[in-house]
């Protein structure tokens, strides 16, 4: 059969035949080694075992008076066709007169049935159809190789190039398929064995479908493209793992949420003994990819799943690492899981990383910011649109803020420890102090965080997400105020936060300030 490995052949097809003497010879070598390595075949048209394919397009021109080159080109079949051709006469054990007065437009092996084949390595379906051309009828009475036939070899050859590739990305398509599909059944297996709900709280009730939009959200490659490129973030985990390998020193780790898997590479090549790297987002088979191409699959077992679903290969864990962070910290609700993880998994004595978390508010004093985003609604291209203002200050601000535009030192109101912390504290309500350096309008309080790789390490790494320092992919949240207030310089401005989960989307939160009575929530989306 012809085998499409060289897509480009047409290019170095032989010269087509005048029907001089080198041609006469090279025709009879291809005869001789067509007999030599041939197998018997058994005829179209009747039992006899011929012993080769060119003596049985002999036999069935003397015997049966059918010359298969000539019903090949009649009918202009290609390879798919002589195909069908072969097995409809051997399934439908036609006599001879069946193939003669055969209109062109139907023929009657059209059914992709006949590709099926009828006898077992039929030597005959082994055989190219331009192959017999050059065995069968003698290399000028083939269809192919006259004169002018050249674009059609080469339209030939186009055809078979495309059906190649379109093979060969179907085949990919499945293989891919087929991986997921595995990995799902596998998760099916596990889940059946010790089937199991989490009821710890809002997020961990979330079914998978309800997360979808999250989840996916994580499929891009975009986002983890920007939190690897964030040095802060990736060289404060870097820098925890490679300078405290006593921590990790023939440990089992699991990363919640691996992502690329960074995390739990950074772990294995910290001296961890076992490595169980979980996420439900797509980027999981990248990470598969990613631990193979880096020779850490012995090390690093990863499993697609929520965290809450699905059942670890292994009771208990000595260290859980995590990248968890949202927005403002506590945005998306992600350490729900990684405390999930830790009641489920964590072996006694064992450790969260990173283990303490700080939240801290400062004031802001950034008239021109303010005015941009509230006052602007007073006159847009001379018309008023004033009742924007009350919509769109709800909304927090995800942005970098200069830092010449803190007006009081910061103030933290929160501190998680993630080893101790339980669900309900995550919502939590603080009054708050906040010291004024400058005398001037407060536009705004920003929140940020600070995070802590502190507990049982020689070397503490710490990073900061404020605007004082290096900005980070989280930036800092600004709560605009509705109406500035004026302060002074010494004097302490205060008022109390209240956090809380949005109940229509558990992943959301609910910010609300009250300063100088006066109350706002915000909601950070
Ligand atoms: N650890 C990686 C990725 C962090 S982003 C890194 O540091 O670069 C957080 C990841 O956690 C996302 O890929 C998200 O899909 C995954 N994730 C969030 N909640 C999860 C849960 N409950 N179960 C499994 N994976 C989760």
């Amino acid at each position: 059969m012809a085998e499409y490995t060289d897509p480009h052949g047409a290019e170095e097809m032989p010269e087509l035949s005048d029907g001089d003497d080198d041609d006469i010879e090279e025709d009879e070598e291809q005869w001789q080694w067509m007999e030599e390595d041939s197998q018997p075949v058994t005829c179209l048209f009747c039992d006899r075992l011929l012993s080769s394919v060119p003596a049985t397009l002999q036999h069935c021109t003397a015997e049966h008076q059918v010359n298969l080159v000539d019903v090949i080109r009649k009918h202009s079949l290609d390879d798919y066709g002589y195909i069908k051709m072969i097995n409809f006469i051997r399934s439908r054990k036609c006599d001879a007169s069946c193939l003669t007065g055969l209109p062109d437009a139907s023929l009657p092996w059209e059914s992709e049935d006949f590709l099926r084949p009828v006898l077992q390595d039929d030597p005959l379906l082994q055989t190219d159809p331009e192959e017999l051309c050059g065995i069968g009828s003698g290399v000028s009475a083939c269809p192919l190789s006259g004169a002018g036939s050249h674009d059609a070899l080469l339209q030939r050859a186009q055809a078979a190039e495309e059906r190649a590739r379109l093979s060969e990305e179907a085949l990919s398509r499945a293989m891919e398929d087929l991986h997921k599909l595995k990995l799902l059944a596998q998760g099916l297996v596990l889940n059946a064995e010790t089937g199991r709900s989490g009821n710890l709280g809002t997020v961990a009730e979330l079914r998978e479908d309800e997360d979808e939009a999250y989840f996916s959200s994580y499929g891009h490659y975009g986002i983890h493209e920007e939190m690897l490129k964030d040095k802060v973030r990736t060289e404060s985990y870097r820098n925890f793992m490679y300078r405290n390998p006593e921590v990790f020193r023939d440990k089992v780790v699991l990363d919640v949420g691996c992502g690329t898997g960074i995390l739990s590479m950074f772990a294995a090549r910290s001296g961890a003994k076992k490595v169980i790297a979980v996420d439900q987002s797509e980027i999981i088979y990248q990470a598969m990819d990613i631990v193979r191409s880096n020779q850490l699959e012995d090390k690093i077992t990863l499993i697609k799943g929520r965290i809450e679903d699905i059942n670890l290969p292994v009771e208990k864990v000595d260290i859980i690492i995590s990248e968890w962070m949202g927005y403002f910290l506590l945005f998306e609700s992600m350490l729900d899981s990684v405390l999930y993880a830790r009641d489920l998994y964590l072996a006694d004595g064992g450790s969260v990383y990173p283990d303490l978390c700080n939240i801290s508010l400062a004031a802001l004093g950034d008239t021109e910011r303010h005015q941009d985003r509230i006052a602007f609604w007073d006159d847009v291209y001379g018309f008023n649109m004033a009742c924007m203002k009350k919509a769109v200050l709800p909304e927090a601000m995800v942005e970098v803020v200069k830092a010449d535009t803190l007006i009081s030192e910061p103030a933290v109101i929160q501190t998680i420890d993630c080893n101790t912390v339980c669900l309900s504290e995550l919502e939590f309500a603080s009054d708050f102090c906040l010291k004024i350096t400058s005398t001037t309008d407060c536009t705004a309080v920003v929140g940020y965080f600070d995070i802590f790789f502190d507990k049982g390490c020689s070397n503490k790494v710490t990073f900061s997400t404020g605007p004082q320092v290096t900005k980070t992919h989280w930036k800092q949240t600004v709560f605009l105020l509705e109406k500035p207030i004026s302060v002074q310089a010494g004097e302490e401005l205060r008022g109390k936060i209240t956090v809380r989960k949005n109940k229509k989307d558990p992943r959301s939160l609910l910010v609300t300030f009250d300063l100088r009575d006066r109350k706002q929530t915000y909601s950070l989306q």
